[in-house]
């Protein structure tokens, strides 16, 4: 199979070359994020359009394609990564929960691109443990990575890089587009941002950012889950009672470690301490005002709520800030070099977020603020300047895509569609009319249980197997998901046949993952934030 996929390739390079002397097929430039929710970006739609948090991004929206209904598979960093290399579905290419570590020796998609003739590279955060494979060149965070003076793991071994993390990589994928491209090749270029992952710390030029403003509440930033199955009362993910205040909101943080539990997740701290003193010195000049304020103002209960949420939400927005910075740089420098005009460029995130959504932060739920995932895509003369695309795709249809774009063989076993129909403004009749969804990680930090689930345009049915919790919503008459018609006799017909439904997602998608029920105890504890 090896043998003949390698002659395959060979044939479609040499064709390549007879027809069109240089290979001419379209260079690929993918920005990928973690935890950039589509609501905080402009070009789709919600509460946080007003603040402007991204022109460049918006702007690559303008010319090209936004996928107003993209999905996750499984709202969580690494999965979703892992999902993407292969165009499997986690169960299928092993890569379930964030503790777990990604088997390279796989086949992916970066392998598959390489074979018909494509130069490959990623930087920044991988997330899937071990060194990539299927790169002609690469440097990783190690884990997380930090946000300030981080290391790196390159093919050279680890260095420590003096600068902001989201520049960092910025810089390396401009280093390859100028020095290290094959110009017989077309590219496959990854760039791949810790940003805005939690903590959300901002490069030091936005530290102030939004300070002048009021950033718009979301509608449910008080709810009080009364409808939902017991799931949602029993996580650790809310602003009021499980955000930390120095941690997460930075009050009075310095570079010594307070005293914390065990399993503490230190790295607010190490970041501070990898910080010179000109560096820490803009931290504490930007903070320093804010924190006395706040220990003046002395606010308790939705006040004290409401402050978190704006610390929180201007810390994301400000990290997000740097993100669209980053691909403003990558669009000019495709200018600058003359490749614009042959190179798609995409701009994704591994899954959405809440932003003060339902009162929380994080994702992992299928409700919609962490299923969904922003995919924006800019390809030259084939997508429609401006256009939107209502269909339903998930990052499971990646590979495919990326393979169909090379005009490389799309393997049997890759789970996903190839979004090139779209892409090319058809509108396909017999596209899939539901997507399917698995979250697993439980018990772990935040404490969402695992669910699957099913999403068509109009419902959601949601299963919390463990417990034999069910929900379900009628997303057009609520969008917000606080109505769960579960048990509600006039739509118990309607219930009856999406489980149905899910059922035959689960046999497509082969998840024989065990689905059992486990009853055990809700556990209220609110525990320390897991080390990661
Ligand atoms: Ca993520």
């Amino acid at each position: 199979m090896k043998h003949s996929f390698s002659i395959a390739s060979l044939i479609l390079s040499l064709a390549t070359t007879a027809v069109f002397g240089a290979d001419s097929r379209p260079n690929i430039v993918f920005v990928f994020t973690d935890d950039h929710a589509p609501h905080a970006i402009g070009a789709y739609d919600g509460w946080l359009k007003s603040v402007n948090p991204t022109p460049n991004i918006d702007k690559l929206a303008s010319e090209g394609m936004v996928f107003v209904n993209s999905f996750c598979t499984n709202s969580i960093c690494g999965p979703s990564r892992a999902v993407i290399q292969t165009g499997k579905h986690s169960h299928k290419n092993g890569f379930m929960n964030n503790g777990n570590t990604f088997d390279w020796n796989q086949q992916t998609f970066p392998k598959l691109l390489q074979k018909a003739g494509y130069q490959t590279a990623i930087y920044g955060k991988s997330h899937l443990r071990g060194h990539p494979q299927g790169y002609d060149s690469w440097a990783v965070l190690p884990g997380q990575g930090l946000y300030y003076n981080p290391d790196m793991i390159t093919e050279d071994g680890q260095i420590t890089i003096e600068g902001y993390c989201t520049d960092i990589v910025t810089d390396m994928a401009v280093e390859f587009l100028k020095e290290k491209r094959d110009d017989d090749k077309p590219f496959m270029l990854m760039v791949q941002h810790k940003a805005p992952h939690r903590n959300w710390m901002p490069a030091l030029r936005h530290l102030t950012l939004y300070d002048d403003i009021e950033i718009p509440e979301p509608t449910t930033l008080f709810d009080d889950y009364s409808d939902n199955a017991p799931a949602a009362r029993h996580q650790e993910l809310e602003i009021d009672r499980h955000m930390h205040i120095n941690y997460d909101l930075f009050l009075d943080l310095t570079p010594d470690f307070p005293e914390l539990p065990e399993r503490t997740d230190k790295s607010a701290w190490r970041n501070m301490q990898r910080m010179t003193p000109e560096q820490l010195k803009v931290w504490r000049d930007a903070y320093g005002p804010k924190d006395k304020a706040f220990h003046e103002a002395n606010l308790s209960g939705k006040e004290l709520v409401r402050w978190k949420y704006q610390r929180y939400a201007k810390n994301y927005l400000r990290s997000v800030r740097g993100v669209d910075e980053s691909v403003e740089t990558l669009v000019n420098t495709l200018d600058e070099l003359d490749l614009t005009d042959n190179t798609i460029v995409i701009y994704s995130s591994d899954q959405g977020f809440y932003i003060g959504d339902h009162g929380w932060y994080d994702k992992r739920w299928m409700y919609e603020e962490s299923l969904k995932m922003p995919f924006i895509v800019k390809w030259p003369g084939v997508t429609a300047e401006g256009s939107k695309t209502y269909k339903m795709v998930q990052n499971l249809d990646y590979a495919s895509t990326f393979l169909d774009i090379a005009g490389a063989s799309i393997p049997d076993d890759l789970q996903g569609v190839s979004l090139v129909p779209l892409l090319e403004g058809e509108n396909p009749s017999d596209w899939r009319n539901s997507i399917y969804y698995h979250y697993y990680e439980y018990p772990s930090v935040h404490m969402v249980p695992r669910h699957n689930g099913i999403r068509t345009n109009r419902y959601k049915l949601l299963n919390f197997y463990e417990f034999g919790e069910w929900e379900f919503y009628d997303l057009k008459s609520d969008p917000d998901e606080y109505n769960n018609l579960y048990g509600n006799p006039e739509y118990a017909q309607l219930i009856n046949r999406m489980k149905n439904q899910l059922k035959r997602l689960e046999e497509k998608y082969e998840d024989d993952s065990d689905m059992s029920l486990k009853p055990k105890e809700w556990q209220d504890k609110v525990r320390p934030m897991a080390a990661k």
